[in-house]
């Protein structure tokens, strides 16, 4: 559909990413979810095209776009392939966009030419095994000892660890002080004492690879501190508002690809002597589906839009991300009960959608974190 909110620039670069996404991901999605590896190569060449800075600016790489732009990309990639927008996502809009905000010019000249050239990766290491939900319960613990600080604890469930060159991570400076006692840490992988599990096995997401990271009286030196020494974490919290608008343009993507799968079964699946399309119920399925999702891609936008004024955009960004990750499940699971028994066979597009579509919920704060956030706004 023609879309007169995007300005020619913004619809110019949707087509290009489309296009690029349509030829080079779409068509190996399927097979790089069953190989459980995510394809590196690509993120050299996302970065060729200048995408992977789409909402940096020009001295560091980027492409000096902002927050729309960056929405259009991760939406057009999630239609393409989904695991392959989450390993995008972190090392840019978690990874590299938290050593833009927080990092001192070393540490950006340093790291974010080669993280948006996509030849030097990153992930984004908060989760444990007791910090989920509450975000105070990091027990990853950082020592300060002469010009270095020792890491010792374990970062589960982190996305691109399997393969990054670089890891930033959560961890407590001043564990009287709960949230104003935890600090961001750049880690290259190298270091001595980091060491990461084998890929773990999950539901959906398979081309996207994740581990444990431990770290055993890993040594980081202090230049390597992000943002303020205990505050870290909590000024990160402020900055990477980015992440919920990205997740929420993200399952609008996987959405469309979910909705136009089950637009063509419908049209083709034939019974009673006549496509399934033809039955009321089917296309009012369709049609619910698809205004959902438009009225997701609406929030998205507005929220994109609000961040790119420069204005505050918490409530926004936490209710695009809720309304159009929920809205993500809703269309993948009608997709897949219209798609029938065909689509629960392994070969089908539609159940790797469906069971791509529900970590969107769970990371980036879940839908009961986004709640909890709106009602503050608006609570008052
Ligand atoms: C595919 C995938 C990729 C991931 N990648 C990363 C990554 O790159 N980096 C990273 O740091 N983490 C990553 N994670 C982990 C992610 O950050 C966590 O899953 C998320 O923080 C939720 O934590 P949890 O899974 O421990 O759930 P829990 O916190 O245990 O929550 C379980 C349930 O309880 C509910 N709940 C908890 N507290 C409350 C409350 N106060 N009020 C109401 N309900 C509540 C939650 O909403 C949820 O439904 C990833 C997870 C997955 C599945």
């Amino acid at each position: 559909m023609n879309d007169p909110s995007l300005s020619s620039e913004e619809t110019q670069f949707r087509d290009a990413v489309r296009a690029f996404a349509e030829k080079e991901i779409a068509p190996n999605a399927a097979r790089w979810d069953l190989e459980e590896r995510y394809p590196r190569e690509l993120f050299q060449r996302l970065g060729e095209l200048g995408w992977l800075g789409a909402s940096f600016p020009t001295a560091y790489g980027g492409s000096g776009g902002g927050s729309a732009l960056y929405a259009l990309l991760c939406a057009e990639l999630a239609h393409a392939s989904a695991a392959i927008a989450l390993g995008v996502y972190v090392h840019t809009a978690l990874a590299s966009a938290a050593i833009y905000h927080l990092g001192d010019e070393a540490q950006k000249s340093h790291y974010l030419p080669h993280a948006l050239a996509g030849k030097q990766l990153g992930c984004w290491g908060y989760a444990e095994a007791g910090a989920g939900a509450d975000i105070s319960c990091v027990a990853t613990r950082a020592v300060r000892d002469g010009d270095e600080y020792v890491l010792n604890g374990a970062k589960l469930y982190i996305t691109n660890s399997p393969f990054a060159d670089f890891m930033v991570i959560v961890a407590s400076t001043a564990p009287d002080r709960g949230l104003k006692g935890m600090s961001l840490f750049i880690v290259d992988r190298e270091t001595k004492g980091v060491s990461i599990s084998a890929p773990f096995k999950k539901l959906g997401m398979g081309a996207s690879e994740m581990a444990e990271i431990v770290f055993d009286d890993a040594r980081v030196p202090v230049r390597n501190l992000l943002g303020a020494e205990h505050l870290g974490f909590l000024q990160a919290l402020k900055v990477l508002t980015l992440g919920r608008i990205a997740s929420a343009a993200f399952g609008v993507g996987l959405g469309r690809a979910a909705l136009e799968e089950a637009v063509r079964y419908a049209n083709v699946r034939m019974q009673g002597g006549k496509p399934i399309s033809q039955h009321q119920f089917v296309r009012f399925t369709l049609a619910d589906m698809a205004t959902k999702l438009d009225a997701a891609w609406r929030l998205t936008l507005h929220a994109a839009r609000v961040a790119d004024e420069g204005l505050a955009h918490d409530c926004e960004a936490s209710m695009a991300k809720l309304f159009a990750t929920e809205t993500c499940t809703y269309v993948c699971e009608r997709a897949l009960h219209l798609c029938g028994a065909q689509g629960y066979m392994r070969e089908s597009a539609a159940q790797r959608f469906y069971r791509d579509c529900k970590v969107l919920e769970l990371g980036e704060g879940t839908s009961e974190i986004q709640r909890e956030t709106i009602f503050r706004f608006i609570g008052k």
